[in-house]
C-alpha cells in the first residue's frame, strides 16, 4: 500500500502542574526560578525515616479538572510507588497512581468546523509528584566539564496526568485538544498552564493503520515536546515516518522516541518499558485517598460556568455567531471583560464582539489575550460603540479613535469633543454638498444613470472629502440616490 493509504491514531498524555502553594507531600514551597536546591526538605529529598503527608489542596485542584471534564471521581484511589533509578529522583521511586487513579472517563470537547462539539474521551486523570531537574550543560567555570548537576526544587511538585483515549485523528486535532485543555485548566484555576515554565508537558502516542480500518497499529511514544507547535510537528514527522516504513514493507517498533527541535525529526530513545519494569506497589506510607460525596460536591459547587457552556450561553442569549462566542471565551478574564462591555452597552453585543475580536485583540500579544489583559476598560469600548450606533461618528473615525483612547486613556466622548469629530448628520448641509458634487461631475452622473450604479461609491467618497471625512456615510448614500435616481 502507498504511504498515503495510512491514517494516524493519536493519544496524548499531559502532565499539568497544579497551582498549590506547597508540594504534594511536604510543606516546601512550589517555586519557579529560585536558586537550586533551596526549596527542599528531608521528605522531598527522600531521606530515610520521613513520612509524606498529602496536600489536600492539590487533591481539590485535581478534582476541579476531573469534574470540569466530566470524569467519574473514584471515592477511593491509591498512591503507588513507581520504581526507577534516575539522578533527579532522590527516593528511587515516584509516588503516582496506577491501578486506582483519582478519576476515569470524561472528555474534552473539540469544536468541529461546523461548530458542533466532538468529544475527545479521557481514559484517566491521576495525581503524582514531579521529579527534580538534571542540568547537563552547566556553564559555570568551577564545575568540571562533562558533569551534570541536579536541582531538586521541583521534586515533589503536585501534578495531574491527563490521559486521552486514542481518539485524535490528526496533528491538527492534537494541537486543538492541547489549546482547549490549557484553556480549561486555567479556566478552573487548577494550573497556570504555562508550557514555557513546564507547568504543561505533553507526551504524544501515535500509530498509523490502513485508512478506514478499526484495529490499532503499533504505537510510538514521542517525548521532549516543549511547545504545542512541537507536538504538531513531531506528530507530522512521526506519521510520515511510520507510513513510509509500512509502505516499504517494514514494521513499526514499539518504542519511545525523542523529538529533536533543530531537525524537526524524532530519534529512538529507548525500547518501550513495560509496567512491570516499574514494580508498582501501593505506598505503605500513604493511606487510601478517600474523596467522599461532600468533598466532591463542594468542589463541583465551586466551579465557575465552564467555557463551552459560557460560549453557548453568549451565542444563544446575545445572538453571537458560535465561532465568535468561542473566541470571546478564549479565557475567563476575556469573557468577563466582554460581558462587562455588554453590560455597559446592552443594545449591540455583536458590535462589541466585532470590535473586541477584530480591532482590540489584533493589537495585543497572545499572552495578553490569554490573560485577558486588554489595554482598554470594557466601559470605554462600550462608549465608543455607542457613539457609532447613535450616528455621532463613523466606523472609520472610530478606528482612529480606538488607538488614541488606548494611548491617552481618555473616553470616546472626550476625544470626539477635543478633536471636533462629531459626524455631520445635518441633512440640509449634506444636501448642499451632494448637489455641488453632482453638479460638477456630469460624466460620472451619465455613467451612473447609464446603469453602473456601483459608481455611487465614488460620489460618497467625493462628499466625504468635501466634508473633511465627517459626513455620515449612510445619510450621504441616501441623499445621493435621491438626486441621482430622480
Ligand atoms: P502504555 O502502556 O504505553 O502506558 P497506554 O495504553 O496506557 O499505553 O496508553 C498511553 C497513551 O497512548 C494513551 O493516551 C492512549 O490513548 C495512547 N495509545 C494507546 N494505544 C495507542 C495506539 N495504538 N496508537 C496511538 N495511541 C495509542
Ligand atoms: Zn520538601
Ligand atoms: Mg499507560
Amino acid at each position: 500500500m502507498p504511504a498515503d493509504a495510512y491514517e494516524p491514531v493519536i493519544g496524548l498524555e499531559v502532565h499539568c502542574q497544579l497551582r498549590t502553594r506547597t508540594k504534594l507531600f511536604c510543606p516546601c514551597p512550589v517555586v519557579f526560578g529560585a536558586p537550586a536546591n533551596t526549596a527542599v526538605c528531608p521528605v522531598c529529598l527522600g531521606y530515610p525515616g520521613v513520612l509524606p503527608v498529602l496536600n489536600r489542596e492539590a487533591v481539590s485542584l485535581a478534582l476541579r479538572v476531573a469534574l470540569a471534564t466530566g470524569c467519574t471521581v473514584r471515592e477511593r484511589s491509591v498512591f503507588e510507588r513507581k520504581n526507577y533509578f534516575y539522578p533527579d529522583l532522590p527516593k528511587g521511586y515516584q509516588i503516582s497512581q496506577y491501578q486506582r487513579p483519582l478519576a476515569v472517563g470524561g472528555a474534552v470537547p473539540l469544536v468541529r468546523a461546523d461548530g458542533a462539539l466532538r468529544p475527545v474521551r479521557l481514559e484517566r486523570i491521576h495525581l503524582e509528584e514531579d521529579a527534580g531537574k538534571s542540568m547537563h550543560e552547566v556553564p559555570w567555570d568551577d564545575v568540571p566539564t562533562g558533569s551534570s548537576l541536579v536541582d531538586l526544587n521541583r521534586a515533589g511538585t503536585p501534578l495531574i496526568e491527563i490521559v486521552t483515549e486514542p481518539d485524535l485523528a490528526s496533528p491538527e486535532e492534537a494541537y486543538d485538544y492541547l489549546v482547549r485543555l490549557r484553556r480549561l485548566v486555567r479556566w478552573v484555576e487548577a494550573s497556570d498552564g504555562n508550557m514555557e515554565e513546564g507547568s504543561l508537558r505533553c507526551d504524544a502516542n501515535v500509530s498509523v493503520r490502513p485508512r478506514g480500518t478499526a484495529a490499532l497499529g503499533t504505537k510510538v511514544e514521542v517525548k521532549n515536546l516543549n511547545s504545542f507547535a512541537h507536538v504538531r510537528k513531531a506528530l507530522e514527522h512521526e506519521i510520515a515516518r511510520q507510513s513510509d516504513l509500512l509502505a516499504r514493507g517494514g514494521t513499526v517498533v514499539q518504542e519511545t522516541r525523542l523529538f529533536e527541535t533543530g531537525s524537526g525529526t524524532t530519534r529512538p530513545m529507548r525500547s518501550k518499558e513495560e509496567a512491570m519494569d516499574y514494580r508498582y506497589f501501593p505506598d505503605p506510607d500513604l493511606g487510601v485517598l478517600v474523596v467522599d460525596d461532600a468533598w466532591r460536591d463542594s468542589v463541583a459547587a465551586s466551579l465557575p460556568e465552564l467555557p463551552d457552556a459560557r460560549a453557548s450561553r453568549l451565542a444563544a442569549s446575545l445572538g453571537l455567531p458560535a465561532a465568535d462566542a468561542q473566541l470571546v471565551c478564549l479565557s475567563r478574564p476575556l469573557a468577563d471583560w466582554y460581558e462587562a462591555a455588554v453590560a455597559a452597552h446592552p443594545s449591540n453585543p455583536k458590535g462589541l464582539a466585532n470590535w473586541l475580536l477584530s480591532e482590540l485583540l489584533a493589537r495585543i500579544p497572545d499572552a495578553d489575550r490569554q490573560a485577558g489583559r486588554i489595554p482598554l476598560a470594557p466601559e470605554r469600548l462600550a462608549g465608543l460603540v455607542a457613539r457609532i450606533d447613535d450616528g455621532t461618528i463613523s466606523g472609520k473615525i472610530a478606528k482612529e479613535l480606538l488607538g488614541a483612547m488606548i494611548e491617552s486613556g481618555k473616553g470616546a466622548d472626550e476625544l470626539i469633543a477635543e478633536r471636533g469629530l462629531v459626524q455631520l448628520s445635518d441633512e440640509g448641509l449634506l444636501r448642499e454638498a451632494v448637489s455641488s458634487v453632482v453638479a460638477r461631475s456630469p460624466e460620472q452622473v451619465a455613467t451612473y444613470r447609464g446603469g453602473k450604479t456601483a459608481t455611487i461609491g465614488w460620489f460618497v467618497g467625493q462628499v466625504l472629502k468635501a466634508t473633511g471625512g465627517k459626513a455620515n456615510p449612510a445619510l450621504v448614500n441616501r441623499l445621493l440616490r435621491e438626486v441621482l435616481d430622480a
